[in-house]
């Protein structure tokens, strides 16, 4: 379903609460450019830069990585022409600081957001995403040990890439990750309430369901 101008979608919402499964299931269906902010330091850190080699000390703590580095890495990311059509932000903003800065850099291209869904779900159900989530090494596709299987165990349905636990998904980790969000990143739910762009989604459903609520709910912002 085609728009005829950009149609940027955040998703707002705890780790583990499927923002990625989602971003990369809208991807197919909407013809929008999934951007992760996590996947980008990730990528760095496979290929050893100075972000990665940065990136690395604060998501390891679970911590944020500092505001400046992640604007501008994700400002330099949409510029490229695969974001022309639109971008799902999966994972930023994380802070205030960060979301005011997507507002200029979308009205410097003279674009704004769409629709801010906010994934909503249980601590408990987060954090039993989190720790059974494995992901694949190569193409950085997500599954769960219980909720979402491959085909083969321990193997990528899509490149048959090796699945691996991300060290910060482990239990440690988890718990300080949840009250970072809490901290700097809930905010945000009253930053897009505010603006009218905030639609809650009960992520506390099998993948299918939450999918097509947030189709209904991207197609109704994509008809107007
Ligand atoms: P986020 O990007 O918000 O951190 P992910 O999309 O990586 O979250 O999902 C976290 C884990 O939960 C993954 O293992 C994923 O397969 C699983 N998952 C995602 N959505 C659901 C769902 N609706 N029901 C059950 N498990 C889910
Ligand atoms: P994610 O893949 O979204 O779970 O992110 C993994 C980790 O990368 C986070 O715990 C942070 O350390 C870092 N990170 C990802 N996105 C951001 C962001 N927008 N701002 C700061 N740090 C981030």
């Amino acid at each position: 379903m085609a728009s005829a101008y950009p149609v940027h979608l955040v998703l707002v919402g705890p780790p583990g609460a499927g923002k990625g499964t989602q971003a990369v299931m809208l991807e197919r269906e909407l013809g929008l450019k999934q951007i992760s902010s996590g996947d980008l330091f990730r990528e760095n850190l496979k290929n050893q830069t100075e972000l990665g080699k940065l990136a690395k000390t604060y998501i390891d703590q679970g911590e944020l990585v500092p505001d400046n580095v992640t604007i501008a890495m994700v400002e330099e990311r949409i510029q490229r022409a695969d974001c022309a059509t639109g971008v799902i932000f999966d994972g930023f903003p994380r802070t205030l600081e960060q979301a005011r800065a997507l507002d200029e850099m979308l009205v410097l291209q003279g674009s704004v957001i769409g629709l801010a869904p906010a994934l909503v779900a249980s601590d408990v159900i987060v954090s039993d995403r989190l720790t059974g989530r494995r992901v694949c090494r190569d193409c950085g596709a997500v599954y769960h040990i219980v909720y979402n299987l491959p085909k083969v165990e321990d193997v990528c349905d899509v490149c048959g890439g090796e699945l691996y636990q991300r060290s910060d998904d482990l239990p440690e980790t988890v718990c300080n990750r949840l009250y970072v969000y809490y901290k700097q990143t809930s905010p945000l739910i009253g930053y897009y309430f505010a603006r009218n762009l905030l639609v809650r989604i009960d992520a506390d459903q099998p993948i299918e369901t939450v999918k097509q609520t947030m189709l209904d709910a991207v197609k109704a912002v994509i008809r107007k």
